[in-house]
């Protein structure tokens, strides 16, 4: 499902990839515009979807070039209808630099929020209707929208950035693989929560958000056990090699013999 992309372009060396259904978004979004305010409608809500997305993506490249300084990989970020996802070829167990990796994002947005609010025309506000029709209302439309990004996202949901933050904590007192059963526990309690308040007020795009965290953080929990009991049988396997290599030397060394299939 997540191999339904199409590559734009490159930033800095990372892949940068729309999920096709991004496209549905896209066209649902212009066909509401054009609904409300005609073509000049259709414009606005446009560029106001574009606008945020750019502010997804910087939001990722907040975490991916944080991650890069720390030697780890990033594969690509990936847009989809609920949002952005960098993914990474590993993520440091260090406390530190996981803390470090993850509040890039949202310090990103809180940046941005800070250089609208100096930059924004004072005179316009937000629009009425939730649509922008100048350039000044697009600004406020993005200035909120940056804060709403900024705190939403560390909302201790794992793996949203504030789980995350979480586990990172967890991690300073408990074993890693505990700290995130423990992030991941509160963040599926918090996302059922968050889900059935969502369908609740009728809010469908919001509901699979937290669905599809749910299930993300149900992933990489699994995916973290699996690696564990592969590096135990790794282990178990190097100790079975040390104790196999220093078997004493034969005192006659045993006579050579040919392949089988040589014969
Ligand atoms: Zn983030």
């Amino acid at each position: 499902m997540l191999g339904w992309s199409i590559n734009l372009f490159r930033v800095r060396g990372i892949q940068l990839s729309l999920h096709v259904t991004f496209l549905l978004l896209l066209a649902y979004w212009a066909y509401q515009g054009y609904h409300d305010g005609g073509l000049a409608g259709a414009f606005w809500s446009t560029a106001l979807i574009l606008a945020i997305f750019t502010c997804v993506v910087l939001h990722e490249l907040g975490h991916s070039l944080t991650a890069r300084r720390f030697g780890v990989g990033v594969r690509r970020i990936l847009l989809m209808p609920i949002g952005g996802m960098a993914e990474f070829d590993s993520i440091p167990r260090q406390p530190s630099r996981e803390l470090l990796i993850t509040i890039a994002g949202p310090a990103v947005n809180f940046a941005l929020a800070a250089v609208l609010w100096l930059v924004v025309d004072r005179s316009s506000g937000l629009p009425d209707n939730a649509l922008p029709a100048s350039l000044g209302e697009l600004g406020w439309c993005l200035f909120y929208w940056n804060i709403y990004m900024g705190l939403f996202n560390l909302a201790p949901v794992f793996p949203m950035d504030g789980g995350r933050i979480l586990r990172a904590f967890l991690a300073i007192k408990l074993p890693y693989v505990r700290a995130t059963f423990w992030a991941v526990t509160i963040g599926k309690v918090l996302a059922v929560i968050a889900a059935a308040t969502a369908l609740y007020f009728d809010r469908y795009l919001l509901a699979a958000l937290f669905a599809f965290i749910f299930l993300a953080g149900e992933a990489e929990y699994r995916g973290l056990l699996r690696r564990e009991s592969q590096d135990a049988q790794w282990r178990l396997m190097m100790e079975r090699l040390q104790t196999v290599t220093p078997t004493p030397p034969a005192a006659e060394p045993p006579p050579l013999q040919e392949p089988p299939l040589l014969k």
